[in-house]
């Protein structure tokens, strides 16, 4: 699998470093007993006359949290509902008929989405192994869009994505980058190529498992003017409360990350040992990580019942530690292993993490 940038991610025009931006972008300005932090705006409406008018169209607390998510990814951020409201606005931009080249191991709901497009005769859909650049470059002739998710969830593929950037960009199709899983301190799609940044907000962003958001990430002005058009149209918007506790999270994104990222490597070294477990996978860097149990799918059942620290429950990228067999969701992608269990490593002790695991993986 190609290597990925890890951090430190070099210092923005700004001159400042991912981890004091984290801190310090979308603060209120420095004036006599102004707050330190963005005010939580509840405004469904505003006093007419103004850029915003009407609270679909705009909201402080989400602006706040939208230029510091934008100064890490190095573009202008927009905050949506959910993950899958931002992936819907984005797939609303395909003309009719058009092509979209998707991973095949894409988050489950991305691929729904896809699937529901293509039954409707509204795109048409070609599925591909991400980590194959020729064969997502062949995928791409006549494509309109192609949809990057690295690493994949659940099977943790890594796109190459200067190259695949590159072949798209050589077909004229626009280029989609899932950054989920990597957030944008171990991974920015923008100065890899890519001109679109999408991002279930939900997990690492927030990070608290207490709030549901999206967000999409673009440098191009016209492409800004264009997304958000959508979100107004579709009116995807964010919650002002969800809006305000992922900024809340943004602030310590980078120690989170750092320690969660620590975990899953000494976690990953401990597992690649363990004789239930017959494969690990995990692309390097990040806090996901799946394994395969040699006791298959019941096992990997009993595993998730069994443990008293890890929280059995799906979504990911919070300070807690969560599992889930992935395929007891009918949904989710055939080729994933029926065995295969994601574990969203969280910001806890290491030890004990691995004794609440070793346990559970020992349980009859
Ligand atoms: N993209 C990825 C990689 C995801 O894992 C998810 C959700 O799990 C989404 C998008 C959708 O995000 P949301 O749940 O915020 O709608």
């Amino acid at each position: 699998m190609p290597e990925q940038p890890s951090s430190p991610v070099p210092a923005g025009s700004d001159g400042l470093r991912p981890a004091t931006r984290a801190v310090h972008a979308g603060r209120p300005a420095r004036t006599p007993d102004a707050p330190l932090n963005t005010p939580l705006t509840m405004a469904a409406t505003y006093v007419g006359g103004g850029d915003v008018e009407y609270g679909r169209y705009g909201n402080p607390t989400w602006l706040a949290f939208e230029e510091t998510l934008g100064s890490l990814e190095g573009g202008r951020a927009l905050a949506f509902s959910s993950g899958l409201a931002a992936v819907a606005a984005l797939l609303d931009l395909v003309a009719p008929d058009g092509v979209v080249v998707a991973p095949q191991h894409s988050y489950q709901g991305t691929l729904g989405q896809l699937g529901d497009l293509e039954l409707r005769g509204r795109v048409r859909t070609r599925l591909v192994d991400i980590e194959d650049v020729d064969a997502v470059t062949a995928a791409c002739e006549d494509a309109a869009l192609l949809w990057i998710e690295s690493p994949t969830n659940p099977a943790l593929e890594v796109a190459d994505i200067p190259a695949l950037a590159a072949a798209a960009h050589a077909a004229g199709a626009t280029v989609v980058v899932d950054n989920t899983f990597a957030t944008p301190l171990l991974q920015q799609p923008l100065d890899l190529g890519a001109d679109v940044v999408l991002h279930s907000a939900t997990k690492f962003l927030a990070g608290h498992s207490d709030a549901l958001l999206g967000a999409v990430v673009v440098r191009d002005p016209q492409l800004y003017d264009v997304v958000k058009g959508r979100r107004d149209l579709l009116g995807a918007v964010p919650g002002t409360l969800e809006a305000w506790l992922a900024l809340r999270g943004l602030r310590t994104l980078h120690l989170r990350v750092e320690r969660a990222q620590a975990n899953a490597a000494e976690l990953v070294r401990r597992l690649e040992a363990h004789p239930a477990v017959s494969r690990v996978r995990y692309p390097g860097f990040g806090a996901i990580v799946a394994i395969e149990l040699t006791g298959g799918p019941l096992a990997a059942d009993l595993l998730c019942r069994s443990t008293s620290l890890w929280v059995f429950a799906t979504s990911l990228g919070g300070v807690e530690s969560t599992l889930e067999r992935r395929r007891r969701w009918k949904t989710e992608a055939a080729t994933i292993p029926e065995s295969l269990v994601r574990l969203s490593v969280g910001v806890e002790d290491v030890d004990d993490l691995w004794d609440d695991l070793v346990a559970a993986l020992e349980a009859r």
